[in-house]
């Protein structure tokens, strides 16, 4: 396809969208990389204002509590380790400080940009114990797995897991059932998807009766993403559902990846920041890789951390409120001096919003 036709098609189906609408709808899109693409696109204001887009809760860095984050500064500061974690988790705020601050402090913190580098760090520095900070969804668990394992399978004894891994249909059914009723359909997160499979959101029109579409992420994918679910909420057909994603993402996902996920991992209750503790969301190193797992062999206060939130990622999560609606968004919250996960992650909503502008 090229750009003429492309752009003509995408002016054609925005068209067709804002003719269909004859009343509010909502739509929700779990994915950053999706989050990034409508704010690039300038939708929110090329669509009806009609239709309302809202994110979810689909930045990792976002939905990571406070309290992983104190846990990973108090093994700093009370062990000889060395810290690595992704580029983003480094700015986020436990409950007092960040990492940032503590390597600003001298601190060894790290930023790899996959943990199988982790492998490589781990056999050259065989003195130095080295602790990875894992988080993120279903999409860098596979990952993640495999570091673990192939730290098992080459007998690496200084190299430990602080695991934050998240699942995508406990929080899904959670926002569906307990937190936001009014959702009226879902771009279901692709890379998710490429994973999982398809199947693994068909519960979202059979158990909650709204329209869901698992998508890509050019800008044709998004719209014609949109254009199908708006086309199914205006002609009432609830339990429509579609891969629209089908050049990555198969019905059962990766085979191995997934094989890897139920070799290394349990699935247990987890806890999200601003939202608290869903059942059975994430995933922990199980029995036969506990050797890996950081809090088995670092000793930290499991204290419950309470945290005075003065900003509205939570709603911002939950698709009850855009960025725009929060009133510390560019009135003393922005990348620089965030006041929240969501501005400080580059795939969070406010920090996107910022970054792209557009209306709410
Ligand atoms: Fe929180 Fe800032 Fe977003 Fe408001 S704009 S919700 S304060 S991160």
């Amino acid at each position: 396809m090229n750009g003429k036709i492309d752009k003509d098609l995408l002016t054609h189906l925005i068209n067709e969208v804002n003719s269909m609408v004859t009343e509010e709808i909502k739509i929700m899109e779990v994915c950053g990389t999706h989050t990034q693409m409508i704010a690039k696109l300038g939708l929110k204001t090329l669509l009806s204002s009609k239709i309302k887009l809202l994110s979810g809760p689909g930045c990792p860095v976002c939905v990571t509590e406070e309290k992983y984050i104190d846990r990973a500064i108090e093994i700093l500061n009370k062990y000889d380790v060395t810290l690595a974690t992704f580029g983003d988790l480094i700015k986020v705020r436990g409950s007092k400080v960040s990492l940032q601050e503590e390597k600003s402090r001298g601190k060894d913190v790290r930023i790899v940009y996959s943990p199988l580098d982790l492998i490589d760090m781990a056999e050259k520095n065989r003195g130095k114990q080295i602790v990875f900070l894992g988080v993120g969804f279903e999409t860098t668990a596979p990952i993640i797995a495999l570091a673990i394992k192939t730290a098992y399978d080459r007998g690496i004894d200084n190299l430990y897991f602080l695991t934050s891994i998240k699942l995508m249909s406990p929080v899904l059914h959670y926002i569906m059932k307990e937190a936001n009723s009014q959702i009226h359909g879902l771009i279901c997160p692709g890379h998710v998807a490429t994973v999982k499979g398809s199947d693994y959101f068909k519960f979202i029109n059979r158990e909650y009766l709204i329209p869901a579409a698992v998508c890509g992420f050019e800008a044709i994918d998004i719209v014609g993403g949109i254009y199908y679910l708006v086309k199914q909420i205006t002609q009432k057909r609830e339990n429509a559902f579609q891969n629209l994603y089908k050049r990555c993402v198969s019905s059962q996902g990766n085979i191995n990846a997934n094989m890897l996920l139920d070799e290394v991992f349990d699935i247990l209750d987890g806890e999200w920041r601003g939202i608290g503790n869903i059942e059975k969301s994430s995933l922990q190193i199980n029995k036969k890789y506990a050797r890996f797992d950081a809090l088995n062999l670092f000793v930290v206060e499991n204290q419950d951390v309470k945290v005075s939130m003065n900003c509205e990622c939570k709603d911002i999560l939950l698709g009850k409120k855009t960025p725009e609606e929060c009133k510390l968004f560019m009135m003393g919250c922005n990348p620089r001096s965030p006041q929240g996960p969501c501005m400080v992650s580059t795939e969070g909503a406010c920090a996107i919003a910022h970054r792209y502008g557009g209306g709410s």
